[in-house]
């Protein structure tokens, strides 16, 4: 039966493909596809795993029957009982093999995805005590992957391949191979997200979310299709189930029934026309009708994006999220000579232009690990992110401008400062980078100059900018924090995404504010927020006379297309009107 789950738009375009359920807490598990000289070698990795959880049983089962009734409960060996039960269950056994041979999953891969599957069969049981059963069976999955860890993989994993575009007909004739993949979860951390970057999903889904939220962000990184917020998908989704992620209207479509699939084809096909016509703008200067240059920077998240962001037309990176280096590593943070490498690696990604690095951003919902996330009672986003991180812990982050002042050395770099309130804050971390310039010095290591900004995130920030433009050259106004911090809604919260709105007066006037004093003081000013990369609020930051853009390249070509058709003289005097109406988002609706 075909239904709509409503979600949050985040990464446009139409994906359409089938579903893979991934529980979150499974999500360390590798995703790659094996070629089918490997099925042999996978299923008999499973059957090692099972195998030594099988033999550990029967172990524990000898012992017992050693004991006497006290010592070894009955209830005990009535588990185990259970365990070896769920270990022999052919369903199990059966459905894992097919991943493996008919989806060509990897073993880990294909025992979490049937692990999905009957647990979902558990959850349907009317028996209570059969229903819990559910619980022994994540545990024992979770043995048999460890237990299959202590056997090397056999098999490489090969580049993760892309998997083609299905044609009408394939989705017709319900071909299961080769299809693309859509991945639906509850949830997804960043660092998860990272993993998947490099994998083979052609879409995503999270049950949780905002628009603006790091997963977000990472997932329109990807230019990947993807809806979050979509409340209860993981639990309305079943593995394997058709279907199409519309990225543009925040809609996933489960089981589409043919006329449906036709329609989302005819868009998925509009959409490849768009961005065809788009390219041929690749090499025009952006510059608008009335003659201003706009500057266009790419937002990146690791080095390996920066020669995507040349390729999409960026003219320099205006952002370069370093946190990203440092998570899902289990706490061993990369030294100084990894993160040196990591920074002249996007240096020379962007071949001479210039690239803008973001000192580490850690806290709020970008945690290290999945393992290290804050304590729920508290409220990450108000407590120790960002600089504030950074400054607790001064050996870190004098490793960290160490290195970003060796990679100055190597191109032209920006340095910019996170999440800066106070003066004190200010006065702390220009004295650690004298100190870090001072033990290269020491050490006899070049460094080169660096142009130091500081990110307008907090609204306390945006209202003593006099204080901020007597230090720094440039300011760049994270919008997705300035909203967050003025509005108080948290950007990760799909309860409240409906209040978090970029056109809020409040919002507005701190950044115009911020954009006008920079120009009067001849100061660098961009906006690296996603709000850079909306098209609807191009003009409005144009005629608000913002200069520069950073975003995702997947977006600048389209917010290139918006300054070509604009005219800055007039775009002011609009400015204006919109500045001083108490609800600025009907004038974008009609522009
Ligand atoms: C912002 O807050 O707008 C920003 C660019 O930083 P991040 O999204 O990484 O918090
Ligand atoms: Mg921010």
């Amino acid at each position: 039966m075909t239904f709509a789950i409503h979600g949050l738009a985040v990464a446009r375009g139409i994906a359409i493909g089938r579903a893979v359920l991934v529980a979150s807490s499974r999500l360390d598990v590798a995703h790659y596809f094996i070629t089918a000289s490997q099925i042999e070698a996978e299923i008999a990795r499973v059957r090692f795993g099972r195998n030594a959880v099988i033999d550990e049983i029967h172990r524990l089962q000898r012992t017992i029957a050693l004991m006497g009734p006290k010592e070894a409960p009955h209830e005990l060996a009535a588990l185990l009982d259970v365990h070896l039960l769920l270990l022999q269950d052919e369903e199990l056994i059966l459905g894992v093999k097919h991943w493996i041979a008919d989806r060509l999953y990897n073993a880990e891969w294909a025992l979490t995805t049937q692990l999905e599957v009957v647990a979902r069969q558990f959850d349907e049981m009317e028996d209570e005590y059969l229903r819990e059963r559910k619980a022994d069976l994540e545990q024992i999955t979770e043995k048999v992957l460890a237990a299959m860890k202590g056997l090397s993989s056999p098999v490489v994993p090969p580049t993760p391949r892309l998997p083609r575009k299905p044609s009408q007909q394939d989705l017709l004739l319900d071909d299961t191979v080769d299809v693309p993949l859509i991945l639906i979860a509850h949830d997804l951390s960043p660092a998860d997200m990272l993993q998947f970057k490099q994998s083979v999903f052609a879409g995503f889904v999270t049950d949780v979310g905002g628009k603006t939220s790091h997963t977000a962000i990472v997932a329109r990184s990807m230019d990947i299709p993807a809806v979050v917020g979509a409340r209860l998908s993981s639990q309305l989704v079943r593995q394997d189930d058709w279907v199409v992620v519309d990225g543009d209207a925040g809609v996933v479509i489960v089981d589409p029934s043919a006329i449906i699939l036709a329609e989302y084809g005819f868009k998925q096909r509009q959409g490849e026309i768009e961005r065809g016509r788009l390219s041929r703008l690749l090499h025009t200067p952006a510059v608008t009708l009335d003659g201003q240059k706009v500057e266009l920077l790419a937002n990146i998240e690791m080095p390996e994006d920066a020669p995507g962001a040349v390729k999409s037309g960026a003219v320099g990176v205006g952002l370069f999220r370093s946190e990203f280096l440092f998570m899902g590593r289990l706490g061993r943070l990369p030294d100084e000579q990894e993160q040196y490498e990591a920074y002249v690696r996007a240096i020379e990604g962007m071949r001479g232009l210039p690239v803008t690095i973001r000192t580490v951003d850690i806290g709020a919902d970008k945690p290290l690990d999945k393992s290290t996330r804050e304590d729920s009672h508290l409220n990450p986003a108000l407590g120790l992110r960002a600089i504030r991180w950074s400054l607790a812990d001064p050996d870190m982050f004098l490793t960290q401008l160490r290195a970003i002042l060796r990679a100055a050395a190597v191109g032209r770099v920006n340095l910019l400062i996170p999440m800066l309130a106070h003066a004190s804050e200010i006065r702390q971390t220009l004295s650690l980078l004298d100190h870090a310039r001072a033990q290269l010095d020491n050490r006899g290591i070049a460094f080169g100059p660096v142009q130091l900004g500081a990110m307008i995130e907090i609204p306390a920030a945006a209202l003593t900018l006099n204080l901020f433009l007597k230090y720094f050259d440039f300011l760049s106004i994270g919008t997705n924090d300035l909203i967050q911090y003025t509005l108080a809604i948290d950007r990760a919260d799909e309860s409240v995404a409906h209040l978090y709105d970029p056109l809020h007066p409040a919002v507005l006037r701190l950044i115009a504010n911020t954009i006008t004093e920079c120009n009067r003081q001849s100061k660098g000013v961009s906006v690296c927020g996603e709000m850079a990369g909306d098209t609807s609020l191009t003009r409005l930051l144009l005629g608000l006379g913002l200069r520069s853009f950073s975003m995702h390249p997947a977006q600048i070509l389209a917010v290139k297309q918006e300054v070509l058709r604009a005219d800055t003289g007039k775009l002011r005097a609009w400015a204006d009107l919109v500045m001083t109406d108490d609800e600025p988002g009907k004038y974008l609706i009609n522009a």
